[in-house]
């Protein structure tokens, strides 16, 4: 079996933990977001890519879920020294070894997709994990800044405003312009299953999908497309799913995900069983629907969710 998985950061790196327990022997292709990459003291920094290359290679910070577990600080202490900043975005001295080689290999003219396989041949996620694209895109969040409305970096909306003023848009900044990376619409087209994962419906999923071809392949695929709900109970589990998406005009409701993606894309939906209430919702919507326990307490748990998406897509096949 062949499944592609479109993923941001944390949400979608658990998932595939899961994935990998419940479908030992499928092929797993995993088209990461790179929209929140950023450039810090010259080095290209892909938080996304990187939460499922680590959480996948066991190399993650668990409690964290992002960054190295075991992690020092003295290259960032050192620089702050020189009063070289930002000091709010984290980057510890095993993770900057990270970005070294990327940038490195970059700068002699490899694509970011060639690069990812090559850290990957270190860290063995039991995935083929490929970029979104090879070419930059951005996503900026509009917000107001002492009165002014500005666009300001995803990472400065999330890691250095805490997102605690309001969005009031979200744009993949480059995306029009940018390509499928190479091997991402042959996976799409050659998938049994397409799954979304609890991932960031906006700033995750979304920005995937703004890369032209993207999305047209994944409706055009022919196989089912799966998606789990990141938001529970009304609210994302963790991060700010609910600002992101008030900024694109949806509810934080499992069932508004849902609409928002739309019965063109999206097949099944699995939604938690706090929510059972919006099976309806979504099941008029033209989108299959269940509802079971979607917390990613653990492997088992988190593996259990797994089977019933992919029992859900064999259940939307038939
Ligand atoms: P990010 O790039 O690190 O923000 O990660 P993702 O975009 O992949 O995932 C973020 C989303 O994961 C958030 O909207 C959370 O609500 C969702 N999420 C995190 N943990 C869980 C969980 O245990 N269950 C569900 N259903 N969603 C979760
Ligand atoms: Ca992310």
């Amino acid at each position: 079996m062949r499944i592609v998985v479109l993923a941001g950061g944390i949400g979608g790196a658990r998932f595939l933990r899961g994935l990998l327990a419940a479908a030992p022997e499928a092929e797993i292709t995993v088209v990461g977001n790179t929209g929140d990459d950023i450039h810090l003291f010259g080095l290209k920094v892909c938080p996304d890519l990187d939460t499922v290359m680590y959480t996948l290679g066991g190399g993650i910070h668990e409690e964290q879920g992002w960054g190295r577990a075991d992690e020092t600080f003295a290259v960032k202490e050192e620089l702050a020294a020189y009063g070289v900043g930002p000091e709010w975005f984290g980057l510890g001295d095993r993770d900057f070894a990270t970005h070294i080689v990327r940038t490195q290999m970059l700068a002699a003219g490899y694509p970011l997709s060639a690069v990812t396989e090559a850290l990957c041949a270190r860290w063995k996620p039991g995935v083929r994990l490929i970029p979104m694209s090879d070419d930059r895109v951005e996503t900026h969040v509009v917000v107001d800044v002492e009165g002014e409305r500005k666009a300001v970096h995803f990472q400065e909306y999330w890691v250095r405003m805490r997102a605690a003023v309001p969005a009031h848009a979200v744009a993949p900044v480059g995306a029009e312009a940018a390509k499928p990376a190479p091997g991402v619409l042959e996976a799409i087209a050659a998938a049994d299953v397409i799954v979304f994962p609890p991932s960031n419906p906006v700033v995750s999923i979304g920005t995937i999908l703004a890369v032209p071809g993207i999305r047209e392949a994944v409706a055009e695929a022919g196989v089912p497309v799966v998606g789990l709900s990141p938001i529970v109970g009304d609210a994302p589990v963790r991060g700010m799913a609910d600002k992101v998406l008030a900024a694109v005009g949806v509810e934080s409701t499992a069932a508004a995900v849902a609409a928002h993606y739309g019965s063109g894309l999206l097949d099944g939906w699995l939604v938690d069983t706090v929510d059972a209430g919006a099976v309806a919702e979504v099941e008029s919507a033209g989108i299959r629907c269940r509802a079971v326990p979607l917390m990613m307490t653990g492997l088992a748990a988190t593996t259990q969710m797994a089977r019933e998406a992919l029992a859900l897509a064999q259940e939307v096949r038939a």
